[in-house]
């Protein structure tokens, strides 16, 4: 595995590749299972994989923890190059970004829901980071975690809106035995924290099992779910929602494909889970 850290190298490496298929798998680093899967389906799909790692300022708000952001480059180099990458780009902040950027980047849609309400210019961030990684990499595929539902489904809406040259692929969220969602942010649950935070999958879960009894009304199953949470963690709802997927528009009634989605603030991280409820 080769680690490459200019934007101009990379983009050179990658283009010597252009007859072969480039699999590419962005990443903010401090890598886990979650992470390591999709990197394992890009190896699975293509010739060439290659994976970036940075900590992009653009998507943080003021208050966000972008500087406490945890890094591990040594701990993240192993796993990748275990899971098979052949380059890992990993730019510096000034790399990226060595003047103040002329050019705006700004989603219309799916953006004002969920995420997006509480971080705004949060998605903005990740289309313009994307624009330049797909532009340095120029993969036939990239590779999202389902874990980020909406930024899954802004991305694709991105990549069809300007006809991006990529095949936009989702993978299912991977999660520890107690079915907590793998994240880089689960570093900062306290251990009291670490116990309850089972409860936003198992209020899922429990939401889930309501509508395939036949629940169809999204604001009793948006109550159940808010209820098991409040009952079992000493977390802050930040919301819990559900929107017809991908379009993440509200629903009146359950009858068509629809995310469930939560997101929970612990004293010092904020969690998020979802699942998809499928109509038959
Ligand atoms: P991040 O480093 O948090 O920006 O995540 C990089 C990619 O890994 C994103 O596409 C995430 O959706 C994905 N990812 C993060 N956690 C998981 C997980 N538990 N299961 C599957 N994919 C994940």
């Amino acid at each position: 595995m080769e680690i490459i850290r200019t934007p101009r190298e990379m983009q050179l490496k990658m283009k010597a590749h252009c007859t072969k298929s480039i699999g590419f798998v962005p990443t903010m680093g401090y890598l886990h299972e979650g992470h390591v899967s999709l990197l394992q389906k890009a190896r699975k799909e293509n010739d060439i994989v290659a994976a970036s790692i940075f900590v992009n300022p653009l998507q943080f708000g003021p208050n966000e923890d972008f500087e406490s952001y945890p890094r591990d480059e040594a701990h993240d180099s192993k796993l990748a190059e275990a899971a098979g990458v052949d380059y890992l780009f990993i730019p510096s902040v000034s790399s990226m970004y060595p003047h103040e950027m002329k050019t705006t980047m700004h989603m219309t849609k799916r953006t004002d829901v969920l995420c997006g309400k509480t971080r705004p210019g949060h998605f903005d961030g990740v289309v313009t980071v994307l624009t330049k990684l797909f532009n340095i990499v120029q993969p036939d595929r990239a590779y999202f975690g389902q874990k980020d539902a909406q930024q899954l489904a802004v991305i694709q809406a991105f990549v069809e809106d300007l006809n991006i040259p990529v095949e936009i692929i989702g993978s299912p969220i991977i999660r520890e035995s107690d079915g907590l969602a793998k994240s880089s942010r689960n570093v900062y649950l306290s251990e009291s924290e670490r116990q309850e935070a089972p409860w936003l999958y198992k209020a899922l879960l429990h939401g889930e099992a309501l509508f395939k009894n036949g629940e169809k009304n999204p604001h009793k199953l948006i109550s159940a779910v808010e209820e098991m949470i409040k009952k079992h963690t000493a977390g802050t709802i930040d919301y819990v929602e559900i929107l017809s997927y991908p379009e993440l528009e509200t629903m009146q009634t359950l009858n068509e494909r629809a995310l469930l989605a939560v997101a929970v603030k612990f004293s010092k991280a904020r969690l998020i889970d979802n699942l998809i409820l499928e109509t038959e």
